[in-house]
């Protein structure tokens, strides 16, 4: 018989914790990069996090700068976001018909993102992709669909999928479980390669359902989307894709209210649309949220008024929607502000302590969305992002942690700062990067 209830228990370890996870919770994780695979060692087990701070099982508190990989953009335990969760709880959890926060937060959404006239909620950033796909392919009646390499958009079968022999052939199976047949149906590119998009599209063009990009790539480290000849990234691709009659589904799951106010589209500039747009974490303030967004025209074709099955049985709860309104609302122009300077500062601190211990370092940017790369060269890639000493960010990761600053622990992650990264909190990460630095450079 379990005896967790009884108070002359002591509260388990971490390593206990871990210990039995690792019996019935494969890798005793539910979600990979959680086990420190790459970096080593076993994860402490979180049991209360307030503002940038995060206490484990063990009495230790870091400096979290990992935000659970984006939603606690106003710090964890918000009182505003908490407050609006707890009044929402007791009116019901679940009612599976149409409620009030899921209008209000439709109407959030479309106001601050000009894409956007309808979207739809689903409870992941996977879904959000999945259901954008369905429809892409749906709207087009065609079946291919182009991404790029060291993008991630969540684990959707069709985007797991590697890079096949030529530019313009089908991919690879990106997983075990994947099968050939889905890979065949997804082309992967090299990130920015502008001539190899354009190839493709003049020898497949009339197959191409969707272009699906990270609106800014995040999940290789942060690299921002090239400008070339005055036109970004993100508009070459809306122009090649509606040019050949396919959309452009451009994923914020990450950078939406994150890499700024209107996230990366935002900070491309105006002119032109993506046709299908896909958020998650900040909208849901740190509950399980995601949404698929676009024109009208577009959106309509899905169940039940037309042909495109999509459905969930907690789609749009109202516990979710309240976190996510109320994570909106202390999203203002200081908010953004408050957050662009602690990034800055970051940055700047980083670069510093890793010049002054002479490891080779580029810190990358778009709006407040920043990571680092251990190589003295710009990543433009994601075979420039994998050329970079993982090593030297082991050592320097986990110097960090034992000083009590929480890194995401993999080298191809964005660091993720909130209003809550005040002054004061950030001395401590500044103590602690010399000696972080120069354990990186062992
Ligand atoms: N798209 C992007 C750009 C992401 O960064 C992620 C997750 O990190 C996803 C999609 C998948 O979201 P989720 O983990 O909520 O399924």
């Amino acid at each position: 018989m379990s005896n967790a209830s009884d108070p002359r228990t002591p509260a388990p370890t971490s390593a206990e914790l871990f210990e039995r996870a690792l019996k019935v919770i494969p890798s005793g994780v539910n979600s990979p990069v959680r086990a420190f695979g790459s970096v080593g060692g076993n994860p402490p087990f979180i049991v209360s996090a307030s503002g940038a701070l995060l206490r484990d099982a063990d009495g230790r508190e870091y400096v979290d700068m990992v935000g659970s990989w984006g939603p606690m953009i106003l710090g964890h335990a918000n009182p505003s976001v908490v407050e609006a969760v707890r009044e929402a709880a007791g009116k019901g959890l679940s009612f599976g018909a149409p409620q009030p926060g899921e209008v209000l937060l439709a109407e959030e959404l479309t106001s601050r993102v000009r894409p956007l006239e309808q979207i739809r909620l689903v409870n992941s950033g996977t879904e959000a992709t999945m259901s954008a796909l369905r429809l892409a392919r749906a709207a087009t009646g065609r079946d291919v669909v182009v991404k790029f390499a060291g993008c991630y958009h969540g684990h959707v079968d069709a985007l797991l999928a590697e890079a096949g022999s030529g530019v313009a052939t089908f991919a690879l199976p990106g997983s075990a479980g994947v099968t050939a047949a889905t890979a065949k149906d997804t082309v992967v590119l090299p990130y920015g390669d502008r001539e190899a998009l354009t190839e493709l599209f003049s020898q497949r063009g009339g197959e191409i359902a969707a272009i699906i990009t990270e609106a800014a790539p995040a999940n290789m480290g942060v690299v921002p989307p090239p400008v070339q000849d005055g036109t970004g990234f993100n508009r070459f691709l809306a122009d090649t894709a509606h040019a050949a009659g396919a959309l452009l589904i451009s994923d914020e799951v990450l950078s939406g209210f994150r890499a700024g106010a209107e996230g990366q589209y935002g900070i491309d500039g105006e002119g032109w649309e993506p046709d299908l747009m896909t958020f998650g974490k900040v909208i849901g303030g740190g509950l399980p949220v995601g949404a698929f967004g676009g024109r009208a025209e577009l959106m309509r074709l899905l169940a039940p008024a037309g042909p495109v099955y999509q459905a969930g049985t907690l789609s749009g709860n109202p516990l979710a929607t309240a976190a996510g309104l109320a994570t909106l609302a202390g999203l203002d122009d200081a908010a953004y502000e408050t957050i662009s300077r602690a990034s800055l500062a970051v940055q700047e601190a980083v670069a510093s302590a890793l010049a002054d211990a002479g490891v080779p370092h580029v810190v990358q940017s778009t709006g407040t969305l920043f990571s680092v790369f251990f190589r003295d060269q710009p990543v433009h890639t994601y075979e420039d992002a994998k050329d970079q000493n993982t090593e030297a960010f082991t050592r320097f990761f986990h110097s960090l942690l034992e000083q009590g600053v929480h890194l995401p622990p993999s080298a191809f992650e964005a660091w993720f700062l909130s209003t809550a990264h005040t002054d004061q909190v950030l001395d401590r990460l500044f103590e602690a990067l010399p000696a972080a630095a120069k354990a990186a450079a062992q």
